[in-house]
């Protein structure tokens, strides 16, 4: 049965079968038309699929482009290409990814410091503030775990600029409740809006765009006039490259590590070809996270019918059960900086426990992409024909 985001392998390739046609020409000029709950038709509702990778961006790039050419369907493939651009941003600065875990502390503790402060952002948490479109976004985020990518961006610049509240807040109540909850997208995408991503660039939601954007559904009152960009709480380094991984060693007895990361290891033929001998996932760290989890490790079981099922592990017991199951490497899927980075590579990093080591395979698509995340997306944008032209991942 197919749901309205679809969180299992099987629903994601029907919804993404079926909003092929839209891809194009269409997905250009309707994809910003908010018409509510359950009316999201000119999007494709693929995130909370895609950031598991439940199907994969090159699956989603390679079946667009299989319906429309590259010019028609050039508004969709570059937003996909959003997506690896914010996680290439991020992977290559990962320090910027604690330093908002910091921030996020030092903003959760003035709260309770800021009588007033908490106060205010007790009302907008809970979709209370009386500006009509950001309290009907808030409750449609609680009550369905989507919100489309235009009002995240007019809810996010509300919550900077109108309710003067901190990004990183704001940032931390998408992450606890959206289906798509991304590190890397949803942390760079909240700082985007606040001017801090293109330094001195901010959004500013406008009312009479709302009321046009929802045919007049909303009129929001009392937004901000200006963007007063906030101070960074975070440092950017310069970007540092890819951090070093262990490629996996194609003769080792393998354990098979799946995790939310990445939910369809099975595709890729170079994991395929490994003797494996043992599947095991970690849990999840968002509350969405289940039914992915089990779809990924039931397909894992069927790729690999001879592996033992080790089931859920504890991060610390990966090398031990590993060793038990008589495997001398790990491998997973290249783990990207966020809280299954944190959960796991402090575990899994040491050089050599119990004899095994830690290997990790990083996709084509990301190994084509990343390195031109660099700086702004522009720089990636021009090499997109490129790489959607090169092999497979
Ligand atoms: C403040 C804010 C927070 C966000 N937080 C997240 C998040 O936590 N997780 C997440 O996946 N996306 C996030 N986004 C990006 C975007 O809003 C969602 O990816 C998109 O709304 C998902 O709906 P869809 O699948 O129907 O998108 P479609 O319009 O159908 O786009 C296709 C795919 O492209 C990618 N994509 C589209 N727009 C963007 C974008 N602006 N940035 C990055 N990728 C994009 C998504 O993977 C999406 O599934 C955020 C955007 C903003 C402004």
């Amino acid at each position: 049965m197919e749901t309205g985001f679809p969180l299992n392998r099987a629903d994601a390739l029907h919804r993404l079968k079926s909003f092929l046609p839209q891809a194009g020409s269409a997905y250009a000029r309707l994809r910003n038309r908010d018409e509510g709950p359950g009316g999201h038709r000119h999007v494709s509702r693929l995130s909370a699929s895609l950031r598991r990778r439940l199907v994969s961006e090159e699956e989603v790039v390679r079946a667009v482009l299989g319906h429309h050419d590259l010019a028609s369907a050039e508004k969709f493939v570059s937003e996909v290409f959003w997506r690896s651009y914010w996680k290439g941003w991020l992977e290559q600065r990962p320090s910027m990814w604690q330093g908002y875990r910091t921030a996020l502390s030092r903003a959760r503790a003035r709260l309770d410091d800021k009588p007033e402060l908490k106060a205010r952002h007790e009302m907008a948490v809970q979709g209370r503030t009386g500006i009509d479109y950001f309290d009907a976004c808030i409750t449609e985020l609680a009550e369905t775990g989507y919100l489309h990518n235009w009002s995240r961006m007019q809810i996010a610049s509300i919550w900077i600029f109108t309710l003067n509240l901190p990004w990183e807040l704001g940032a931390d109540l998408f992450f606890e409740r959206l289906l798509d909850a991304d590190p890397a997208s949803n942390t760079l995408s909240w700082r985007w809006v606040a001017g801090l991503h293109t330094v001195g660039k901010a959004y500013l939601a406008d009312p009479e765009r709302i009321r046009a954007m929802t045919d007049g559904r909303f009129a929001p009152k009392g937004l901000a006039r200006s963007a007063v960009i906030p101070a960074d709480s975070i440092s950017t380094p310069p970007p540092s490259g890819i951090r070093e991984r262990r490629s996996p060693d194609r003769a080792a007895p393998t354990l098979l590590l799946v995790t939310t990361e990445d939910l369809s290891m099975e595709e890729i033929p170079a994991l395929r070809a490994l003797p494996v001998r043992a599947i095991a996932c970690v849990d999840g760290k968002n509350r969405w996270d289940g039914a992915p989890l089990a779809d990924g490790m039931e397909r894992a079981r069927q790729a690999w019918p001879g592996a033992r099922d080790l089931g859920a592990l504890d991060p610390a017991g990966v090398f031990e059960a590993a060793a038990e199951a008589g495997c001398t490497q790990v491998t997973s899927t290249f783990i990207p900086a966020g809280p299954v980075a944190d959960a796991l590579l402090p575990r899994l990093q040491e050089p050599k426990s119990h004899g095994i080591v830690f290997t990790e395979h990083l996709r084509d698509w990301d190994r084509r992409t990343w390195p031109h995340c660099r700086k702004g997306f522009f720089a990636l944008k021009e090499k997109i024909p490129g790489i959607v032209e090169g092999g497979r991942a």
